[in-house]
C-alpha cells in the first residue's frame, strides 16, 4: 500500500520503517529539517534497538522516503498516518494543536479517497472532531474516512513491539476503512481489536492509566515495607505468581516517567472531569508519582539535615534504560529539587543527550560512573542501566566523600552492600542500612 506518515518522532519513524518492511511504499513527512537530513543520510535520530539496520535497509530498498513535502506525501498515498506530538497543557488537557495543524495542512490535497489514521494519542472524540474539521475544510465526504489506531509500543523495544505486539486496535465507523486497515495489518499476524473510534481512543488512555496505577500502588506498598521490615521484591514476586495479577509492572522505584504515562494519566483525569466523571484512583496515582519521584531528596534531607553545598552524584538520567529519552524522567525533578537546595550536582548517563545539557547547563556531566562518584556526598541511582548493577561498591566507597547510596531502582544486592561497609544505603521498599 502507499502510506504517508506525518511526523518522524519515536512513533512516526518506527511506524514508517516497520510498514516499509512489509511491502508497503512509505513517505514519511517531517518538518524538522535537522531530523530530516539525518534520516535521509541513514542516521537514526533516536536510540532504539535495531533502528540503525532497519533504517539503512528501508532506504536502500527505496521503500521509505523522508521529505518535508507534505503535498507530495498526501497525493502519493492512500493511507495517511498522523504521528505528531500531543503534549499535555498546564491544566492537564491534551494539546491537539499539532494534529489540528496537520488536518488543515492536508485538507487541500485530499481530492480522492484517503484514510486518515491517528497514531498519536488523542482525547476521546478526536476522530469525530477530525471528521468535522475535514468537512469544514471542504474535503468531500466520499473522499475520506477517519480511523483511530493508537500505538502501544515501548521505547527501547519499539521495533519488536511493532512486529510482535499484543494487539492492534482499530476504531472506525466505516466498513471500507476497516477492511483497508485489516488488509494493512494482516501480514503482522497480531490480534486485532475492531471497535468504534471512541472505544479505541479510550483503550489507549486506559492501558497507560492501569499500568501507572500498578506502579504507584507498588510504590506506596514499598514505602510501607520500609516501615515494617518487609521486602517489596519478594512481595512483587509472590503477587506475580498469581495469574490474575501478572508479574509485570510490579517493580517499585522512584516513579514512572517518559513521554506517555505522566501526560496520559493526567489527560484521562482531565478528560473524565470534562465529562463530569471523577477518576479518584487515577488522581491518587498521579499524586503518589509526583511525591515518589523526589523521594531521594527527602531521604537526603533526613540524613544530612542540611544539604546545601553537598555534592550529589546522579547515576542515570533517561526515564528508563535502553533509550535516550529524558522526557518526564524522575532525574529531572530530582535535579530541580536539589538545585533549589543549592546542592552541587554531578551526573552520568551512558546516553546523555544535548537536550539535557540545554535544560541544566550548569551541572557537571561525567564520562563514567566512577568519575561521577568521586568526591560526592551521596549517590542516587535514577535509571537502571545495566552497567550500574555491577558497580564496584568498594571502589565507590573509596571514591565518595561520604558513601550514602539511594538506590532508586532497587538494583543493588543487599548482601554486597552489607559487605562493602558503606555509610548508608536506602532502597525503595527493601530496607535501609546505616553504619
Ligand atoms: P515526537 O515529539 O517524538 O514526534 C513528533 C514529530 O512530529 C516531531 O518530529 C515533529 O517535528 C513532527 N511534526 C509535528 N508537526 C508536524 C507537521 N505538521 N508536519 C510534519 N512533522 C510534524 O512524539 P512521539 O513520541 O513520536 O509521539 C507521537 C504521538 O504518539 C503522541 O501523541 C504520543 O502520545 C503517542 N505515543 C508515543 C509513544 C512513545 O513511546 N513515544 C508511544 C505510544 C504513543
Amino acid at each position: 500500500m502507499n502510506i504517508c506518515v506525518i511526523g518522524a518522532g519515536y512513533v512516526g519513524l518506527i511506524t514508517a520503517l516497520c510498514f516499509s518492511k512489509k511491502e508497503n511504499k512509505v513517505i514519511c513527512v517531517e518538518k524538522n529539517l535537522e531530523k530530516l537530513n539525518m534520516l535521509r543520510n541513514g542516521t537514526p535520530t533516536i536510540f532504539e534497538n535495531g533502528l540503525n539496520e532497519l533504517l539503512k535497509e528501508s532506504l536502500s530498498t527505496n521503500s521509505v522516503q523522508f521529505t518535508e513535502n507534505l503535498e507530495f506525501g498526501i497525493r502519493s498515498s492512500d493511507i495517511i498516518f498522523i504521528a505528531v506530538g500531543t503534549p499535555a497543557k498546564e491544566n492537564w488537557d491534551v494539546d491537539i494543536a499539532q494534529v489540528e495543524g496537520v488536518i488543515n495542512q492536508i485538507s487541500p490535497y485530499i481530492e480522492k479517497y484517503k484514510l486518515v489514521v491517528t497514531k498519536s494519542t488523542v482525547p476521546v472524540g478526536t476522530q469525530r472532531y477530525i471528521k468535522s474539521k475535514l468537512l469544514e475544510n471542504n474535503v468531500e465526504r466520499e473522499n475520506f474516512d477517519v480511523v483511530s489506531n493508537p500505538e502501544f509500543l515501548r521505547e527501547g523495544k519499539a521495533i519488536y513491539d511493532f512486529f510482535y505486539g499484543d494487539k492492534i486496535v482499530i476504531g472506525c465507523d466505516s466498513g471500507k476503512a476497516e477492511e483497508t486497515m485489516k488488509k494493512l495489518y494482516e501480514p503482522f499476524k497480531i490480534k486485532m481489536v475492531l471497535t468504534n473510534p471512541e472505544t479505541a481512543e479510550l483503550i489507549k488512555y486506559t492501558s497507560n492509566a492501569l499500568l501507572s496505577v500498578k506502579i504507584s500502588f507498588m510504590n506506596e506498598i514499598a514505602n510501607l515495607c520500609n516501615e515494617v521490615g518487609a521486602d517489596i521484591d519478594v512481595i512483587a514476586y509472590a503477587l506475580g505468581l498469581d495469574k490474575r495479577i501478572s508479574p509485570l509492572f510490579l517493580r517499585a522505584g522512584i516513579g514512572y516517567g517518559g513521554s506517555c504515562f505522566p501526560k496520559d494519566t493526567k489527560a484521562l483525569v482531565k478528560m473524565s472531569e470534562n465529562h463530569n466523571c471523577n477518576l479518584e484512583i487515577l488522581k491518587a496515582t498521579v499524586n503518589v508519582n509526583e511525591k515518589q519521584r523526589v523521594l531521594p531528596v527527602k531521604i537526603l534531607k533526613e540524613y544530612y539535615k542540611n544539604i546545601e553545598g553537598k555534592i550529589v552524584a546522579i547515576l542515570g538520567l533517561t526515564f528508563k534504560p535502553d533509550t535516550d529519552d529524558i522526557r518526564e524522567a524522575s532525574s529531572l525533578y530530582i535535579i530541580e529539587e536539589l538545585l533549589k537546595n543549592k546542592v552541587n550536582i554531578k551526573v552520568y548517563d551512558p546516553m546523555v543527550t544535548k537536550e539535557i545539557k540545554n535544560i541544566f547547563p550548569d551541572i557537571t556531566y561525567c564520562d563514567d560512573m566512577y568519575e561521577c562518584l568521586a568526591g560526592s556526598d551521596a549517590m542516587i541511582i535514577c535509571t537502571e542501566w545495566s552497567e550500574f548493577y555491577n558497580i564496584d561498591l568498594f571502589k565507590a566507597g573509596e571514591l565518595m566523600a561520604q558513601s550514602v547510596i539511594i538506590d532508586g531502582r532497587n538494583i543493588l544486592d543487599m548482601k554486597n552492600i552489607k559487605d562493602a561497609n558503606i555509610n548508608a544505603y536506602y532502597s525503595i521498599g527493601k530496607g535501609n542500612i546505616k553504619n
